[in-house]
């Protein structure tokens, strides 16, 4: 447990120093804490240490650590959800990172409607075309958001992706690269009701890279709380 905070300096330090080399500020960036499948006094640890921000993927265990943690920590949807559990976390996160198809942004604005909420989304892009993972292809996210914008009670706020698995993590940084890219194009579309600042990208493996790249929140778990059991 001591080690958590010493991580979380660690990590603190790393993307103050990948934000310097970008010539970019600190405050751009915002740290996940990556807290799926952890006990929630490994949690607490990070609270402690000053975490406000935590990253779960997947609904029931978001749920029972929102009712464990102090008010004011942040949670993060950051996994694949479906539809007919967004009701359940809508008005218990702050962000949900992994809207994928127009169906579930549809549930999210007719949830959202009901209690009364606009919820802040990102669109998960499946930058590198891997078979394995979830999210829209490049060339399909702007008719998309389109889409989107034209729902009510929900706002995307950017773009989300998750780069391959590997050991040399400046392999990654053409698809941190290119997702920024996809948001400058979109936003140059001037879309109503759509903003795509910010973008969700870098892990622990990659997410120096990412910041270098442009991330604005880093979703760190290993980094952080070490091997998930
Ligand atoms: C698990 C997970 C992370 C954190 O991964 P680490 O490599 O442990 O930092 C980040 N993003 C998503 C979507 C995840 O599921």
């Amino acid at each position: 447990m001591e080690r958590i905070k010493e991580n979380i300096l660690q990590v603190k330090s790393n993307i103050i120093k990948s934000c310097k080399k970008a010539n970019r500020e600190d405050s751009e960036v915002q740290l996940i804490a990556v807290s799926k499948y952890q006990p929630i006094e490994a949690l607490m640890e990070a609270y402690e240490a000053g975490c406000r921000d935590f990253g779960e993927n997947k609904v029931q265990e978001l749920l029972v650590k929102y009712e464990q943690m102090p008010e004011d920590t942040r949670f993060h949807m950051i996994g694949h959800l479906q539809r007919n559990k967004v009701k359940s976390i809508i008005d218990k996160v702050v962000m949900i990172h992994s809207v994928d198809t127009l169906a579930l942004a549809e549930e999210i604005s007719k949830e959202a409607l009901k209690k009364n909420l606009i919820v802040d989304v990102l669109i998960e892009v499946n930058v590198a075309m891997e078979d394995s993972k979830f999210g829209l292809s490049p060339d399909k996210v702007k008719d998309f958001v389109k889409e989107i914008a034209k729902l009510p009670g929900i706002s995307v706020k950017g773009l989300m992706t998750i780069a391959p698995f590997t050991m040399n993590e400046e392999e990654n940084r053409i698809y941190f690269h290119k997702l920024h890219q996809l948001a400058v194009d979109i936003k140059h579309e001037n879309i109503d009701n759509v903003m795509v600042d910010l973008l969700s990208m870098g892990m622990t493996g990659d997410y120096c890279i990412a910041i270098e790249e442009g991330a604005s929140f880093v979703r760190v778990g290993t980094g952080i709380f070490g091997e998930r059991s």
